[in-house]
């Protein structure tokens, strides 16, 4: 399949997409004010709220992407990585049909974007649960080599 093809395809299902999102999304904000007076209910409702909100901001920020894959299609830079300029995979497309980076550069983004976790030194942990209740017991070996 030729690569125009590809785009072609990829463009009607973004719409479709951009649609689909429009719509759920404009539902949500018509949708919530009928809870019931019940307390379980509502801490049920609130979380639930919490959820769908949390569902929206997720959904609106797709939103984004796929206008934005939209808008490249039309301006004829879709398919083009941002970062190196490089020609995207139609596999990649298709699998992530609003990317805007190639393999190379997603992964290299991805690298710096790590949050380096502080290794938790569990051996020093343990250390500060060991007891010395009794003074006697306090082994030679233990200021061996300080
Ligand atoms: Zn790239």
């Amino acid at each position: 399949m030729a690569r125009k093809d590809a785009l072609l395809r990829l463009r009607s299902r973004l719409i479709a997409r951009r649609d689909a999102l429009r719509k759920k999304l404009s539902l949500d904000k018509t949708g919530d004010g009928r809870g019931s007076g019940d307390l379980g209910d509502v801490a049920c409702e609130g979380a639930r709220n919490e959820l769908n909100s949390q569902l929206a901001t997720i959904e609106t920020r797709e939103l984004r992407f796929v206008e934005r894959a939209l808008q490249m299609l039309l301006d004829g830079t879709y398919g083009t990585c941002e970062q190196c300029g490089g020609s995207i995979p139609v596999s990649r497309l298709q699998a992530l049909p609003y990317t805007v980076l190639c393999v190379k550069c997603q992964s290299d983004l991805e690298a710096i974007g790590d949050d380096e976790q502080a290794e938790i030194d569990w051996d020093m942990a343990c250390d500060y649960e060991v007891r010395f209740s009794d003074q006697d017991v306090l082994p030679d070996d233990f200021h061996r080599g300080v």
